[in-house]
């Protein structure tokens, strides 16, 4: 028995040794709020598939209760709990956190700005993950990626647009940049609760409004009474966020931090694929429940001045706002690097398959 070298015999003994230290690893108990309710799929999966995650991982010593909005009734409250410590973790949106921090928005999408793949290259080898800390370093927070809706459409309208006049006095529900952007336009922007939205087109108190995709819309029936479903413009890359207290990241031992960074990697890919395949699939059975449904772009005028309008609003807030600029000026960076390559890979493939695929 000669190959049971002294270190084969070494690890033997550590493998013994390691047996009682696995039993006193700590136990942690963390809650983790999501903006969404719980049945809000596939948003609301990523907090209970990450809480399996890090229980399967750590053999139960580390465990996660997500709560949707339903439970805790602060959907857009989750910075403030995250901050405050009610709540280790949560699952959200930066771009709610606009009120707080107009910098913040940066870290969801932009109106006509990168795409998934180009903003997490932006993310992963642009700069924008130590971006993102420095940010929400003056919450008490770490942020992390947590999936992405893909490109948003531009939203459902009553009527078609045929030029900036039809723009002017359109009531619309469109929030964030977006709806700085259109106001900027003359649209009269609107904020209604998702819960009266339908109601509101339906009865004509707005004409327009814009929600997600295909996943998210087939849910709120917006397709039965406004049939020009436009495509998108504001929101090309909508980054969702998981938020952890500083503070309680730093007491979890490292092994810990390292199992939680690492799920929630996976649920951010996760998320990138069932938002994916809930938008292809709603299309599909929309389109055939409803095959009058008109899928329109905005005509160039129209999308020429919304540009000049984006560009205005964003050049405002970085005049005013120095750590603005510094995000600002450093996804334009990485836009100039990404897009020509988009453009010779994706966007090449997409029309020279078009000519042979039906
Ligand atoms: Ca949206």
């Amino acid at each position: 028995m000669k190959r049971f070298t002294g270190a084969a015999v070494l690890m033997a003994v550590m493998m013994m040794v390691a047996v009682p230290a696995m039993a006193e690893q700590k136990k942690v108990r963390w809650k983790l709020a999501m903006t969404w309710g719980s049945t809000l799929t596939p948003l609301s999966d990523s907090g209970p598939i990450l809480a399996k995650m890090v229980s399967d991982m750590t053999g139960g010593n580390f465990e996660i209760r997500a709560e949707g909005a339903e439970k805790h009734k602060a959907a857009l409250g989750i910075l403030d709990m995250v901050k405050g410590g009610q709540y280790e973790m949560g699952h959200t949106a930066s771009y709610y956190w606009k009120g707080k921090d107009v910098t913040t928005t940066f870290f969801t999408t932009a109106p006509f700005d990168m795409t998934a793949p180009e903003q997490f290259g932006w993310y992963y080898h642009g700069g924008g993950l130590e971006l993102m800390q420095q940010v929400y370093g003056k919450f008490d927070a770490l942020s992390f990626p947590g999936g992405n809706t893909g490109v948003q459409m531009g939203g459902w309208f009553r009527k078609e647009i045929t030029s900036l006049d039809d723009l002017k006095g359109l009531k619309m529900r469109i929030p964030g940049l977006a709806g700085e952007v259109f106001a900027k336009l003359g649209v009269n922007v609107t904020n209604i609760a998702p819960g009266e939205l339908y109601t509101s087109l339906d009865r004509g108190t707005i004409d327009a409004l814009e929600w997600v995709g295909p996943g998210m819309d087939i849910k709120m029936g917006f397709y039965k009474i406004a049939p020009y479903y436009y495509a998108g413009w504001h929101e090309p890359a909508s980054e969702l966020q998981f938020l952890v207290n500083k503070k309680a990241f730093e007491e979890l031992p490292p092994e810990y931090q390292a199992i939680l960074v690492t799920a929630m990697e996976a649920v951010r890919g996760r998320q990138v694929a069932a938002n994916f395949d809930a938008n292809a699939k709603a299309w599909q059975q929309m389109k055939a429940e409803y095959p009058d449904i008109k899928v329109m772009k905005f005509p160039e005028p129209v999308l020429q001045a919304m540009k000049k309008a984006t560009d205005e609003v964003l050049e405002g807030y970085a005049a005013e706002n120095a750590e603005f600029k510094e995000v600002y000026e450093s996804r334009k960076a990485y836009f100039k690097v990404a897009r020509p390559w988009t453009k010779i890979s994706e966007q090449n493939y997409l029309s020279t398959s078009d000519a042979v695929i039906e």
